[in-house]
């Protein structure tokens, strides 16, 4: 019976976020192809607790790669791997996240199957018992639906696209798999991972803060700065911003940085050109502060205030912080 198989991965010890909304889009489309979900867990140690995770939720087999090499971010390494967990599965498609690693070893992986490829998926569904995936084109402007006529396929789906999916536990198996990786025989080398400094980390905030180009220079980002940390959050920002050196390329957001969805989304000082747009449209609440009325961005807000961010934002942090006593 053809399965669908989730490309999992360990962060911090337990099993990453991205692979969790893998297993909830593998949920929506199993059914489709007539067969149940299995995982590819590729890890530097044996972390059972990942194993239990993926059994919770519904994945029944689990066949598991450890090894050191899988610490690094190494892509060639998790390519390595990924392909023998898919060899080992048959599977009639690969879900794999659309992160860094992800980006590399998905398109490489169909290629070495000879599979079908979606790219950057943003929703995945069935219709007419066909497996769909959404993506987005033209800069964000239009969704396109992709209908997945041929097996085995390989589809990588954007970090915080999908929910991650309640539990329903299931009776699992684990199946390690020896893959032999020689650090010699891999074509590149991790040297340094740097750790991105931050409280909250921006993709997994469920508050955000974010600043354009409006915000002026990086001075300005010491309000929002505050504004996250009585809040909780994390900041963001739009393209200009970061390709100014205002702030760190990790912070951007939209259709070429990361993909956010928070429960709050402040957008201060940032017009709401469609490739911002694309990585903040599936927060919760989106609040925009802009001086400019007739600003996009109030087209996608659900609340807005029309004002300099500098005028706006010391009385509402100096009431957040009365809020709660501080
Ligand atoms: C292929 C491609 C990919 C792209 N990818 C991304 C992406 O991933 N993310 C992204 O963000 N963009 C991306 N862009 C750029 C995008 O098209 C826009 O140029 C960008 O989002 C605009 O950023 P902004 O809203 O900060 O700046 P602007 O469009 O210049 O808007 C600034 C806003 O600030 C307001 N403002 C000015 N001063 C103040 C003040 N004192 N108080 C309050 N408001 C003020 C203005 O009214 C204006 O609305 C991409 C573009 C291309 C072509």
């Amino acid at each position: 019976m053809a399965n669908v198989l989730v490309i999992a991965t360990v962060a911090d010890g337990a099993l990453s976020r991205s692979s969790l909304e893998l297993v909830a889009g593998a949920r929506t489309i199993a059914p489709a192809v007539g067969g149940g979900i299995d995982a590819a867990l590729l890890a530097a140690e044996a972390a059972d607790g990942a194993v239990e995770a993926l059994h919770q939720h519904g994945v029944g087999v689990v066949h598991r790669v450890v090894h050191p090499l899988l610490a690094t971010g190494q892509s060639d390494a998790y390519l390595a791997a990924a392909e023998a967990c898919v060899r080992a599965a048959s599977p009639a498609v690969v879900l794999v996240a659309a992160d860094t690693v992800g980006r590399e070893i998905g398109p490489r992986l169909a290629y070495r199957l000879g599979a079908a490829l979606a790219t950057e998926a943003t929703g995945l569904e069935v219709a007419d018992g066909t497996v769909v995936v959404h993506r987005q084109v033209y800069g964000g402007r239009a969704v396109a639906t992709l209908a997945v006529r041929r097996t085995p396929a390989v589809v990588t789906v954007k970090p915080r696209a999908l929910d991650a999916p309640a539990p329903a536990p299931t009776a699992g198996v684990v199946r390690d798999l020896p893959v032999q990786l020689a650090d010699d025989a891999l074509p590149t080398r991790v040297r340094e991972i740097v750790r991105e400094q931050a409280e909250v980390g921006l993709e997994d905030a469920q508050i955000v803060v974010s600043g354009g180009r409006g915000i002026g220079g990086p001075e300005g980002f010491k309000l929002l700065a505050e504004l996250a940390q009585v809040l909780g959050g994390a900041v963001g920002s739009s393209r200009p911003p970061a390709d100014a050196g205002w702030v760190p390329i990790s912070w951007q957001i939209g259709q070429t940085g990361k993909t956010v969805r928070p429960l709050l989304y402040l957008a201060v000082g940032i017009s709401g050109a469609t490739q911002h747009v694309a990585g903040m449209a599936g927060a919760r609440t989106i609040v925009a502060i802009n001086k400019d009325p007739e600003a996009p961005i109030f087209g996608v807000a659900h609340l807005g205030i029309v004002g300099d961010y500098r005028e706006v934002l010391p009385p509402l942090i100096a009431k957040v912080k009365a809020l709660k006593g501080q």
